[in-house]
This record gives structure tokens, sequence and C-alpha cells, in this order.
């Protein structure tokens, strides 16, 4: 065993996405310093997707790899930051399941009561498996995750529970940061931005988050801003709210997006667009994200990259262009997807000759 005296002790590095970008947020001297160390999520090239598109380079900026495992941790730092600075000492969130798990993970930390309203039955496993572990008192809403919203909002405006589903403006703030980690990290902006829609506060944060940096000339242009959204569940494709949203992918099972207005001005002042994919071309890319870039997401966040498939289709020309899609979530939190999949498992007893001749 190496002597623990003998490891190079590194100062700790700024933590956190309040510490790290807090120059650009809406601080106070009495905003908690909180963190459990969100943002400063891997960029990685994806060369399998760079060969189908012509792309000059396609980066997947995996917000997996936050502390609960999506892109909600950004957004949600801040919101319960922000709620203990006004006093409360609970928080309220309406959910498909990421939002609860990351509420709940931060409530539980700084010792907040945390309730969540989500659409029963809809929920992916592994998401209420973290709400449950967290100790959320959890509410199973016989709706959708638009009626669970509507009453969250009721129940905060009666109550003082601070609501932290992103109509919240400190969630969207707290996002932005997403844009400026992809433009340290490539040292502009890219030429393109592709990420799954569902409430929308992801693409609106995004979208300030290029503004506030192209305001402070860190970058050149602002990228186009493509968003997806399953095609059972796209208002904002067909400009109609959805009653009945309906996709595998739970994430964005949303038919009346808290944030509309937010993706369309994303969408018309950086020249992009929102598109609908189906649930096949999701599975599709959740599958070739797994077996040809070895990046298990969850099917909400494959949406984005089933839609940079299609963009050729569409006659968007993506050759020579530099191009981020956003990860927003694990594929752990739904292992029911990857388990329903026609397995290649193959019993065999405590024999080494029968594992041999089984390795094919
Ligand atoms: C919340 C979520 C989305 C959708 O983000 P919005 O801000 O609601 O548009 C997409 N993917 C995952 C994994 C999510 O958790």
């Amino acid at each position: 065993m190496a002597d623990p005296d003998a490891l190079p002790s590194a100062p700790p590095a700024a933590s956190g996405i309040i510490a790290r970008y807090a120059a650009y947020l809406p601080l106070t001297p009495d905003t908690p310093r909180i963190t459990l160390g969100e943002g400063s999520t891997p960029l990685v090239r994806a060369e399998s997707l760079e060969r189908l598109t012509g792309a000059a380079s396609v980066h997947l900026k995996l917000e997996s790899c936050n502390p609960t495992g999506s892109f909600k941790d950004r957004g949600m730092v801040l919101a319960v930051a922000k709620a203990i600075e006004d006093g409360h000492q609970a928080v309220l969130c309406a959910s498909t399941g990421n939002t609860s798990a990351s509420a709940a993970a931060y409530a539980a930390r700084m010792g907040l009561k945390v309730y969540v309203l989500v659409p029963r039955g809809s929920i992916a496993q592994g998401k209420l498996a973290q709400a449950i572990a967290h100790g959320a008192r959890i509410l199973a809403v016989k709706g959708s995750f638009d009626d669970a919203l509507t009453l969250a909002r009721e129940i905060t405006d009666r109550h003082p529970i601070a609501l932290v589903n992103s109509v919240n403006p400190h969630r969207i703030q707290g996002q932005k940061t997403g844009a400026f980690e992809i433009v340290d990290a490539l040292g502009d902006a890219p030429d393109l931005h592709c990420m799954p829609v569902g409430n929308a506060g992801n693409i609106t944060a995004y979208w300030m988050g290029y503004r506030d940096y192209q305001a402070e000339e860190r970058l050149t242009r602002p990228p186009r801003m493509f968003g997806f959204q399953a095609a059972g569940a796209a208002p904002l494709v067909s400009g109609q709210i959805v009653e009945h949203p309906e996709t595998i992918a739970t994430a964005i099972r949303i038919g009346k997006p808290a944030s509309w207005a937010g993706a369309v001005a994303a969408r018309d002042q950086s020249g992009g667009d929102i598109q609908a994919v189906s649930d096949d071309q999701i599975l599709h890319a959740y599958r070739h994200l797994a077996r040809e870039e070895g990046v298990f997401c969850e099917p909400a966040s494959a949406a984005c990259v089933a839609g940079l498939l299609q963009l050729p289709q569409r006659g968007v020309d993506l050759s020579g262009a530099r191009i981020v899609c956003i990860i927003t979530g694990s594929g752990l939190k739904d292992p029911d997807i990857a388990l329903s999949a026609e397995a290649d498992i193959v019993d065999v007893p405590v024999d080494l000759a029968a594992v041999e001749a089984a390795l094919d």
C-alpha cells in the first residue's frame, strides 16, 4: 500500500457550478455556497457520429456524469441554495423523475424537507429509487406530468414551500453553466448545438448561457440551436399542446412545456429548429451510443443523437461543422429499456470446457 502521506496533496479545486461560475450567477453574500460536485462534466468526441454525418467534430457532453446522473443538478444546486437563502425549510417539485432525484439529493444534503409529485406509473425505476433513497415524500399523481406541475404551482402558492421546477428562474441560471463549460473547453462556441426538449427549461438555459458569453465576447458566434422532441410528445413542433403525450423517453413525455417561449426564442434567434424523432429512431440512437461509443444514456438523451442523424435528410448541411450533443441523463436511470432488448445471455455450468465453447 502507498504511504498516504507520500501522495501528492492537490489543492481543492473550485468544486461545483456556484464556485466555478459565481460571477455569472445571481448570488448574494447570503447565498450558501453548496455543492455535490455538479458540473465540469466530460466533453468527448464521437467518431462514429462524425463518420455518419460528415461533421468536422461531434462532441458528447456527458451530463450523465453529474452527481445524481442528470443535468438537473446544475439548476437544482442553485434553486436549493436560493430556497435556503429565502428562509425556506421545504422544497417541492413535479417531476418525470430526474428533477425529483436531484431535489431529493440536495435537500437531503442541506437538511430540507422535500416533496415530489410524480405521474403515477410513468417514472423510470432508477429515478424513483433515488427519491426513495434520499428520503423524499413521494406523491404519485393519477395524471400526467403536466397535471402534476399544475398542482405543484398551486400548492407552493398556498404554502411556504419553494417550488424547484424549471419555472424557478434559478434553475435556468444554474443550467446555463453547461454552455459556459462547452465554450471554455472548445475555445469557442460550436456551430450546432443539439439537445432533447421536454419542458424546455434546458434549451432556454443553454441559449441564455451562450448569449451571456457572447455579451462578454467569449465566443465568436452562438451556435444554431437544434431541439428534438419525441414524436408522441412534440408540442413545439406542431405548435399545439399535446393532451396525452406518449413516448418511451419518459423524461420528455411532456405535452405543455413550461418554457415554451424560451424554446421558440432559442430556435428563432439562433437560426435553429425544433424537430420530432420517433421512438424507433430514439432506440436506434440509444443502441448506437451504447455499442459504438460506449456511452450508456437514457432514451430521452438519445433523442438528440437521433435528431442529429436525421438533419442531413432534412437539408441541414453538416459538412465541416463543429457539433455538440447534450447527453442529459444516465442509462442506469432506466435499466428496463436495456433489459427489454433481446439479451444474449448464455447459461453455462461450472465447467471450463463449456465456458470456452460458449465464447464463440
Ligand atoms: C429533464 C430532462 C430532459 C428535458 O429537459 P427540459 O429542460 O425539460 O426540456 C431531457 N433529458 C433528461 C434526461 C432529463 O432529465
